[in-house]
């Protein structure tokens, strides 16, 4: 096995784990297995009692780990799929230690963090970086660990000097540090500072890791002297400087990457020239290529809680991204605040009710993503109503499933009073109910989570067709509350139809509306298993029924029709509407938001 490391420098939100995934994605393109590790030196145990509004999205994976989004970023830049203890945190590095203290494995000794957590951190790692996460049997060829935080923070000391003495354990040629660091160019004099460069480079050698390649973010290319001064005050070689600059979306950072040889550099470190391959990475390319070329906008009003830190809703933007690309349209996300949408708001902020509003008025399709607590649940409830009675392609994820049920249960059952019993414990009407499982004292790791399997009830059904008419389908979950199996048959006798449900036939797990272009729901999260190139099939069915070509792919067959091997889409393009240009958001030019990456 051979490590690939990667630190950041200067300053967060860098895109170190764009990077690190891009890293693999080069090396994975050179014919090797590469599988991933991240560190998270935070005290949480996961990710899963952290708020995505102030860290980002919770990424789960199939095993049920609730995981930091950077792993999501792994999933779908290598198409793996990886464990729960991919993710290291500070919090389950000592509770292990804890542990094994408590059970007298230290036969009287007194624990301390060298050696006791250091080992414990260089076990972890070697121990996780031989499970196999490619589907093939037997361990990867190399493994990419990305350490979180900036070199200087208190938290991440223990974790650096257990990677000095691993780079030590493993020996030379088995390890390659590439250090992500940031050249900012200083507006009045438009020079390339060097500087923080240099003392990053500094901070790490102090702390006994030194880098073989330096990746340095910047707005433009190096200048040739700022490479040399690097290398000289650096002590690394010139060829082993990169320059990752400012691209019009993050799939050209693994083209930046490749174009300046950096695959050449870390082979050369890990001694694997001689059997590596040259990454051609058509495909990507292409893909890449064809998504800056998009400019037919294919509008989605998000309804949620939005609060400015759009990493929140990662993977449900990638998804979206995914479908959008394979229908080649551009995609415009309207943020709606749905607490907007609420009559409430209507009176004391009119320009805000009615800019949502207009907003949702003016979407080609509706998503409601999950989510918890009861703040602006009405509002989500209301869109979910508009986008039934207006007959506009609607796809509720998790909670968004939940509350159109609930919509449906109030405005069709002509049940008032219907409500999720995580809103209302005492509704007279409990359409959704907590799950004989769930736990509402113990936040961590006590909702149904993971991969799960899903079957379709009927194949004649959009969900079946768009899955491929399969007779199941395995998706990952987190949730606590659940449709209530004893008012399944009010609904279905309503015209409503629950067309997927778990192996008991008690647990609904899509819902559909017959009648309507695409109004779907499903307790399940198909955004984190969504790939570049491999939409996910819900979030393929919105955007080509936001764009008219729903009826396209389900008749070309949806294996066919999704995106080719050279990035060209088998569904025939429409032209649509007035060429309007895309508006708040689209794949942005920094390929990092400030926390984490953007698109
Ligand atoms: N709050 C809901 C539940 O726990 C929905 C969860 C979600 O959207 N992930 O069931």
């Amino acid at each position: 096995m051979k490590y690939v490391l990667v630190t950041g420098g200067v300053v967060s939100g860098l895109g170190k784990g764009v990077t690190a995934s891009s890293i693999g994605l080069i090396l994975k393109a050179c014919g090797l297995r590469v599988t991933s590790i991240k560190i998270d030196p935070y005290l949480n145990t996961d990710a899963g009692t952290m708020s995505p509004f102030e860290h980002g999205e919770v990424f789960v994976l199939d095993d049920g780990g609730e995981v930091d989004l950077d792993l999501g970023n792994y999933e779908r830049f290598l198409d793996i799929k990886l464990t729960r203890d991919n993710n290291i945190t500070t919090g389950k590095i000592y509770q292990s230690v804890i542990d094994k203290e408590r059970r007298g494995d230290y036969l009287g000794k007194t624990v301390q963090v060298v050696p006791h957590i250091t080992d414990a951190i260089q076990e972890w790692i070697e121990r996780v970086a031989m499970i196999p996460v490619d589907g093939k049997e037997g361990s990867a060829d190399v493994c990419v660990i990305e350490l979180g935080g900036t070199i200087g923070d208190i938290e991440s000391m223990p974790f650096i000097e257990a990677l000095g003495q691993f780079s030590c354990r493993v020996g030379d040629g088995n390890f390659c540090l590439i250090h992500v660091s940031l050249v900012p160019v200083l507006n009045v004099v438009g020079e390339q500072k060097t500087k923080p460069t240099q003392h990053s480079v500094r901070g790490l050698r102090s702390q006994g890791l030194t880098p073989n390649i330096l990746a340095c973010r910047s707005t433009t290319e190096l200048d040739e002297n700022v490479v040399t001064k690097l290398s000289q005050f650096c002590h690394v070689p010139e060829q082993n400087i990169i320059t990752l600059y400012d691209v019009s979306n993050i799939w050209h950072v693994p083209l930046l990457l490749k174009n300046q040889k950096a695959h050449e550099a870390i082979l050369k470190v890990l001694k694997l020239s001689s059997v590596a391959g040259i990454p051609t990475l058509k495909e990507w390319t292409s893909r890449a290529e064809l998504c800056d070329r998009l400019h037919e906008p294919v509008r989605i009003a998000m309804v949620g809680k939005y609060t400015g830190l759009s990493d929140s809703y990662l993977s449900v933007l990638k998804a979206l991204l995914h479908a959008s690309v394979a229908c080649h349209r551009k995609l415009c996300i309207d943020w709606v605040l749905s607490s907007d949408l609420e009559d409430e708001t209507a009176i004391e902020n009119p320009d805000a009710y009615q800019a949502a509003w207009k907003l949702l008025k003016g979407a080609d399709g509706v998503l409601v993503p999950g989510g918890f607590g009861d703040r602006g649940v009405q509002g989500k409830i209301v869109a979910a109503k508009y986008a039934r009675e207006n007959r506009i392609p609607f796809f509720g994820i998790c909670l968004g499933m939940q509350i159109a049920v609930i919509e449906f249960a109030r405005s069709v059952l002509g049940l008032q009073d219907a409500n999720s019993a995580e809103f209302d414990p005492d509704a007279r009407y409990p359409c959704v109910i907590l799950m004989p499982e769930g736990s509402k004292t113990h936040m961590g790791g006590t909702m149904r989570l993971g991969s799960r399997r899903t079957f379709f009830q009927v194949s004649d059904c959009i969900s079946a067709k768009l899955y491929g008419n399969k007779s199941f389908v395995d998706e990952r979950h987190r949730h606590r509350y659940e449709v209530n199996p004893n008012m399944v048959a009010q609904f279905e006798d309503a015209g409503i139809s629950f067309t997927g449900k778990d192996e008991s036939g008690q647990r609904m797990e899509i819902v559909e509306l017959p009648n309507h272009p695409y109004f779907v729901g499903v307790q399940f999260h198909p955004e984190f298993k969504s790939r570049p190139g491999k939409p996910s099939a819900l979030f393929l069915g919105l955007i080509a029924a936001a764009c008219g070509q729903l009826d396209t792919l389900l008749k070309k067959g949806v294996t066919k029709a999704s995106v080719r091997s050279n990035g060209t889409s088998a569904i025939k393009s429409h032209q649509y509407g007035n060429g309007e240009k895309a508006a708040n958001w689209s794949l942005g030019v920094p390929y990092s938001n400030g926390n984490g990456v953007h698109c």
